[in-house]
């Protein structure tokens, strides 16, 4: 019989002996938007063993212009099951697994394993790059840091011990442009998702890696490699992690690409929220939450689409009273 892997199989780039190290191999992916999507799909393809899907948000219509594994079916459902879904579908040999939540200092032990082999940057906040930063460093996993807006995209490996982190480079975890204010093109993002797959081939198969920040422009056809440096006394580098250990801030948040809001809860009894809730609408349960008019609730917290952040709140407290 034909293997699924054929046509890897017969290129010396991975060959037989690199496809039985990418079946053992462990992937941890943050982010299923644009970059994600993709990423996942590609690595399931290509035979990557175990996969672990962590995603906070829901399938919005505007994700489907450029997040390629989804359809109009998965609109309004929660984005890493329903990767985890559709990537079953393209390859059912393969382990995944999939967290519908927020990565943050107080659960990242528990949906990142120790042995990971790479964690991919597939998110559009600088905060968890600099979470996944300290965990890797502390860790010794390598990881990909990876952005695409409007026709430009960054890539970056960060190789614990051996290339500057992510401190190194960037040094506020300030809010730069994001693709709800300026836009992207969904060539930058499979671009740049196509650049990361290829790093992690590499990482994985102990080849040469890109040591320098890729710099890419769509527009112009540009292609740059910035030389960077570790920097003297990067917290990250000399084992300060002060991300990882920093308590998760207790904020409303508003999501980038959704025009979500996330609304804290206190621990609430979803079965029960349920039953009270079937009596004034329609419910649709996914099992780690429930979605409801326009809100999806899990038991500690609530995506709510609204104009503003009074809505959200007026809609937790008239429908959940938390
Ligand atoms: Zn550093």
């Amino acid at each position: 019989m034909e293997s699924r892997y054929t046509r890897q199989e017969i290129y010396s780039f991975i060959g037989k002996k690199g496809q039985a190290i990418l079946s053992k191999s462990k992937i941890v992916i943050v982010g299923l938007g644009a970059i994600g999507t993709q990423t996942s799909s590609l690595l399931a393809r290509a035979g990557v063993g175990n996969i672990i899907l962590i995603d906070r948000d829901t399938i919005e219509l505007n994700n489907l212009q450029r997040q390629t594994l989804f359809t109009e079916k998965d609109i309004g459902k929660p984005k890493a099951s329903q990767s985890k879904n559709h990537l079953k579908e393209i390859n059912s040999s393969i382990k995944i697994t999939a967290f519908n939540t927020d990565l943050n200092s107080e659960n990242i032990k528990k949906l990142i394993p120790r042995y990971t082999s790479i964690i991919l940057d597939c998110t559009d906040n600088m905060s968890t790059r600099f979470l996944i930063n300290d965990y890797s460093l502390q860790n010794k996993i390598p990881w990909i840091y990876s952005s695409g807006i409007k026709s430009t995209s960054f890539l970056m490996n960060v190789i614990p011990n051996k290339t500057p982190c992510f401190a190194c480079v960037f040094q506020q975890p300030t809010s730069l442009e994001t693709c709800q204010t300026s836009g992207v093109l969904n060539t930058t993002t499979s671009l740049v998702s196509s650049l990361q797959v290829t790093e992690a081939l590499k990482i994985l198969l102990n080849k040469n890696y890109e040591k320098d920040l890729l710099h890419i422009n769509l527009e112009k056809n540009s292609f740059d490699k910035i030389k960077i440096k570790k920097r003297k006394f990067c917290p990250a580098c000399e084992g300060e992690y002060i991300y990882l250990n920093s308590l998760t801030p207790e904020s409303i948040l508003r999501f980038c690409s959704t025009g979500n809001y996330q609304i804290p809860l206190k621990k609430i009894n979803l079965k029960k929220l349920k039953t009270s809730l079937e009596k004034i609408g329609k419910i649709e349960d996914f099992g780690t939450c429930i979605k409801f008019k326009t809100m999806l609730i899990f038991h500690n917290r609530c995506l709510v689409k609204a104009k503003s952040e009074k809505e959200a709140k007026s809609l937790v407290s008239k429908y959940i009273g938390n």
